[in-house]
């Protein structure tokens, strides 16, 4: 299996932006500027917009996800969100690790892997967000680091379960700062983690796991990046609140 027949996923993060009521403006630009798309489109909204958001993309090309997930079926957790209630939403997906929250929430990557099995268990595809710092990427730690992030967030997590799995490495240093990798980094990194999958899971689901790059991923630089044999799709902040960048983002990546 190559590039060909992996099927690249341009998924949208909104972070904490959007109301429920801003959310159907949003989307209903959306909906025709990604129409024709010949990849997956996600977007990933705050909870309290997804129920919104199933809603408005019913009967479109456009897929709903969370941006986290709690670990445990329910119970007293106050303030989480379980895996069954996103289903129940008809929620398809859920970001897990996003560098955001391993900075100002404590994720750690033992975290990350409860957070991804609950979620591959209750049926969603999970988006495992892996990826260095300015300091490691100084430190010449980065390859390293990132393999040992996707190991452990894939603790656990079988081989059918890995149809659901996809790995978006993401710099720190390149999200929300409008510096991007070039799109030479972001292929030796997507490489290395598709080699870390062989290594776990052997080659042929090595080469089936769609492998995102994030990080400032725009209108003018997606189409260099996404032309990288393992760059198979883009995890997109900033860009996936303006319908016409997204769209444009995914148009690139239908070519
Ligand atoms: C992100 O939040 O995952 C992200 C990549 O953000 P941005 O595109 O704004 O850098």
């Amino acid at each position: 299996m190559n590039k060909a027949k992996r099927k690249p996923v341009i998924a949208g993060n909104w972070k904490m932006n959007k109301t429920a009521t801003e959310a159907v403006e949003l989307i209903d630009a959306l909906i025709p500027a990604v129409k024709d798309a010949d990849c997956t489109v996600v977007i990933c909204t705050p909870f309290t917009t997804l129920a919104t958001a199933v809603e408005k993309c019913k009967g479109t090309n456009i897929c709903v996800g969370a941006e986290n997930v709690h670990f445990e079926k329910s119970g007293a957790y106050t303030g989480e969100i379980s895996a069954d209630m996103l289903v129940d939403l008809g929620v398809k997906y859920v970001i897990t690790g996003h560098s955001e929250r391993r900075q100002y929430f404590a994720e750690t990557d033992e975290t990350v892997n409860k957070r991804t099995k609950a979620a591959l268990e209750a049926g969603l595809t999970a988006i495992v967000c892996v990826g260095e710092s300015l300091a490691q990427r100084e430190q010449g730690v980065t390859e390293e680091l990132v393999r040992l992030q996707t190991k452990i967030a894939l603790q656990n997590v079988t081989a059918e379960e890995m149809s659901r799995v996809i790995i978006a490495y993401e710099p720190v240093w390149a999200i929300g700062t409008g510096r991007t990798a070039t799109s030479e980094q972001a292929e030796e990194v997507c490489a290395a983690i598709r080699k870390v999958l062989g290594e776990l899971y052997g080659e042929e689901i090595a080469e089936a796991t769609v492998v995102q790059y994030g990080g400032s991923m725009n209108a003018a630089n997606a189409e260099e990046l996404l032309s990288k044999p393992n760059v198979d799709g883009g995890l997109i902040g900033g860009a996936s609140l303006k319908a016409d960048a997204f769209g444009a983002i995914v148009a690139a990546a239908s070519k």
